[in-house]
């Protein structure tokens, strides 16, 4: 009874805004695969990645599945998607507009994808959750959903923290339907990946999180469950931003994640379904994760299709094979139709956080959409699924106030550009809230550059009056020039007794040293 009540409700959120359904017949849910290339481009960030964590070099030959680079604390190991050789390895590719560092690795394939060999797992409750979380790390699996954390540490946070396990089978972007081709074609393996997840964390609940249009897989899931306590299936209304983790979790628990914590904090572990699938593949079938369903989307015809396809893949090579001529004829954009970043290089290629490709027709615009001022209208803040105020949030971002743009929560937006959308300004917001945000993290780390600083010296000064008033206590003890030689003592025996007027007064000539020195090393 309590389980039919649930799934009768529908959870929902404020703000947000209703799309309209694409064609969501069972052949967009068809997986469709591309032959390889001759080249792949495997491109590891730069800022998650050390250069001399490369694992492999020029020249050297590799086997589909072998791991390219180390990992470490905060990055997983990237695998070779085929075997083959590595023909070039470079820094500083630069692939969209923004500027990222990574590193570039060019496999040619020798076409033969010859596998290293996988350690397969029957039963996984034979091993230790440290050690399937150890499995997990070296299979390099991370979150799909387009955070491309690190599942393993993910994990590792989780262990006794966390009472709920919750798989995110909603969308972030409501017109990309990769997550539902995967669920369509792998729902027993998806299962299986959440008992290993819930045996990992020990979780006494895992809710799994679908969108009501999603009728058929809504059934199966049912069915499914129906004797899994452990299991209860939450739907959620159609609308986006739906897939954010903030929000499933403010509407599951009536719960605000705060900023600078995460849902684990909470008691919440929440996957991705596209991750929960990579753990179970990463477990039982012992493989590295170098493959994920793509969707190629035209806005256009509303035209959704699958791809299985191999990380690294050029996206030109993708595009070519699928008669898409050139970026003369199409706009490429990654991401969906909300999130898309345009692509500068087509030779950039698929990875791990690529869910999305997709084309608009190139039209030559006569003219370019004219920013008007803020009129007030609040559209935005009735769309706002976060509860924000981004005309404010705009204002103070355009005006650099920044102390009331991060009292206003600028740190809290979702950059799912809903109110851009509404503006009837066509004001670019999420564009300053993001330049808003970097600033805004600058002067974190500056505050917190500070405060260690601070530590340090004033641990310094403690070490300093520590040893005067040693001195000053055995002033007749002390022979030893050796120690007199020191300044600070050399002063301590002349001076009776160190008051903390001094000390404060030091402290005040540090952090002015300090603050020069950085302002010079700025220069
Ligand atoms: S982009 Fe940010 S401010 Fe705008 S609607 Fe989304 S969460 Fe709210
Ligand atoms: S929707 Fe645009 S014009 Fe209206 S209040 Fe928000 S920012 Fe201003």
């Amino acid at each position: 009874m309590y389980y039919t009540l649930l799934i009768k409700k529908k959870y929902n959120f404020s703000g947000g805004i209703k799309c309209l359904s694409i064609n969501t017949e069972l052949d967009n849910y068809i997986i469709n695969y591309i032959p390889y290339p001759k080249e792949f481009f495997v491109h590891v960030k730069y800022n998650t990645l050390k250069k001399n964590m490369l694992r492999v070099k020029i020249n050297q030959k590799v086997l589909c599945g072998e791991p390219l680079t180390f990992g470490d604390c905060l990055s997983v190991p990237i695998h070779a998607p085929t075997s083959g050789l590595i023909k070039n390895i470079e820094f500083n590719s630069n692939c969209f507009g923004i500027n990222k560092e990574n590193i570039k690795i060019t496999i040619i394939s020798d076409y033969l994808d010859q596998w290293i060999r996988l350690k397969k797992i029957n039963n996984y409750k034979l091993y230790s959750p440290q050690s399937l979380i150890k499995i997990i790390y070296r299979s390099g699996v991370v979150g799909l959903g387009g955070a491309y954390f690190s599942s393993s540490k993910k994990l590792m946070l989780s262990i006794n923290k966390v009472h709920t396990l919750v798989v995110n089978a909603v969308e972030s972007d409501p017109y990309i339907t990769a997550d539902y081709c995967l669920m369509n074609n792998y729902l027993n393996e998806i299962f299986i990946g959440c008992e290993i997840i819930s045996w990992i964390s020990k979780v006494k609940n895992i809710f799994i999180v679908i969108q009501e249009d999603k009728i058929k897989l809504i059934s199966q899931i049912k069915l499914l469950i129906q004797n899994k306590p452990l299991f209860k299936i939450c739907i959620f209304k159609k609308k986006y931003p739906a897939g954010s983790s903030k929000i499933i979790i403010q509407s599951l628990t009536g719960k605000d994640i705060p900023y600078g914590q995460h849902s684990i904090d909470i008691g919440y572990l929440i996957f991705n379904i596209a991750t929960v699938y990579a753990i179970k593949r990463a477990v039982i079938n012992g493989e590295p994760l170098i493959q994920r369903i793509v969707s190629l989307y035209n806005d256009k015809n509303h035209l959704s299709k699958n791809f299985l396809i191999r990380i690294g893949t050029p996206i030109n090579f993708f595009l070519n094979y699928l008669k898409i001529k050139n970026n003369l004829d199409y706009m490429i954009y990654i991401g969906g139709v909300f999130m898309n970043n345009i692509l500068i290089d087509l030779n950039y290629s698929i990875s791990k956080d690529i869910n999305c490709v997709l084309i608009r027709k190139y039209e030559k615009k006569t003219k370019k959409p004219i920013n008007y001022s803020c009129i007030n209208c609040g559209y935005c803040v009735q769309v706002c699924p976060v509860n924000l105020l981004p005309q404010k949030l705009y204002l103070h971002s355009k005006y650099n106030h920044h102390e009331k743009a991060k009292s206003s929560y600028i740190m809290d937006c979702i950059e799912c550009k809903i109110c851009e959308k509404v503006c009837p300004s066509n004001i670019p917001l999420v564009k300053y809230f993001k330049r808003e945000k970097i600033i805004q993290n600058e002067i974190d780390t500056e505050i917190k550059r500070k405060k260690m600083f601070f530590n340090h010296f004033q641990q310094r000064e403690a070490r300093i009056l520590n040893q005067k008033t040693i001195v000053h206590e055995n002033k007749n003890d002390f022979n030893n020039t050796n120690l007199m030689k020191f300044s600070v003592l050399e002063k301590t025996s002349k001076k009776e007794f160190v008051n903390k007027q001094e000390i404060e007064k030091n402290i005040r000539k540090e952090i002015l040293r300090s603050s020069i020195e950085r302002a010079k090393l700025k220069k």
